[in-house]
């Protein structure tokens, strides 16, 4: 396995492998990796006949009093993870390396950022899209696997794979979840004890959400109202919970049967901003 932290030097590498026919698969994250994480590195693994993982930790999606700083890094266990998972190359750029300065340039998809994260984190996802689209220029990927942990942004960067015309493939793989139904994240590691425990709330009330549209209940403010009920019984802060349209990520004023909606929330522990999701199949 090759750690890569020069642009010119992973471009020469692909471009290798890529005129011996090869095809490439491309997980980026932010690194302190879980079984989230894994999961699609192991799906890039089983698809393609190299894999590369970038781990870069990208300031420019992060706000003012957001936790870039904080945000848990841990390169020597992230690279013996990457190791035993039989990932060829780990791309692991400096802030320097990505952003020389003076950086000036930025890509916004439209509309898509209105709703759910795109609210409470302006200029996220205008981040989120400006690296992806870096790293792809020089990955150059055939497929590339991104999490419906964070769905919004997987149906934002779809929309910029079609927009911009990347020759890039895009497989979303389903959330890894811990025993108890909490969402694997990152910044799991800043709950305490106590809200660990209580975060078990979101997927709870993510399956209320679902039993009640399974019952027959059409209204998503009376299922959203119960699922704040049962999140106002901890410490728990709600920033958001919407029921959205799968395609335009627009709120849903009523239920139809056959409906693809999206039921997301972020909720507040503490200093950590955990966010989940289900896709339910009105019927
Ligand atoms: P991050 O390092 O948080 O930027 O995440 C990198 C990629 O891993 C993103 O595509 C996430 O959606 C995905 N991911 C994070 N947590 C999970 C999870 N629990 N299950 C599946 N994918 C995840």
């Amino acid at each position: 396995m090759k750690v890569i932290s020069s642009i010119s030097r992973l471009r020469r590498e692909v471009g290798l492998l890529k005129r011996k026919g090869m095809r490439v698969g491309f997980v980026p994250t932010m690194g302190a990796l879980h079984e989230g994480h894994l999961s699609l590195i192991r799906k890039a693994r089983k698809d393609n006949d190299v894999v590369v993982v970038s781990i870069f930790v990208n300031p420019t999606q992060f706000g003012p009093g957001e936790d870039f700083s904080r945000y848990p890094r841990n390169f020597k266990r992230d690279r013996a993870l990457c190791k035993a998972e039989g990932v060829d190359i780990i791309f692991y750029p400096s802030t320097e390396e990505m952003y020389p300065q003076p950086y000036r340039t930025f890509v916004e998809v439209e509309q898509l950022d209105e709703y759910l994260c795109g609210r409470s984190r302006p200029g996220h996802f205008r981040g989120v899209c400006s690296v992806v689209a870096k790293l792809f220029n020089i990955v150059s990927p055939d497929i590339a696997y991104f999490g419906q942990k964070d769905i919004q942004q997987a149906i934002i960067i779809k929309q910029m794979i079609k927009d911009l015309n990347f020759p890039v493939k895009m497989k979303i793989m389903p959330i890894v979840r811990e025993k108890d139904g909490l969402a694997m994240s990152s910044r799991n590691t800043y709950l305490s004890e106590e809200e660990r425990k209580e975060a078990t709330v979101l997927y709870r009330s993510l399956c209320l959400a679902k039993d009640m549209i399974r019952k027959g209940e059409r209204r998503p403010g009376r299922i959203i109202k119960k699922m704040q009920e049962l999140i106002e019984n901890t410490s728990g802060r709600i920033d958001y919970i919407e029921m959205v349209d799968m395609d335009s990520l627009s709120p849903i004023k009523k239920l139809k049967e056959q409906d693809r909606v999206i039921i997301a929330l972020a909720v507040w522990f503490g200093k950590a901003r955990l966010i989940d999701n289900i896709i339910v199949t009105v019927r």
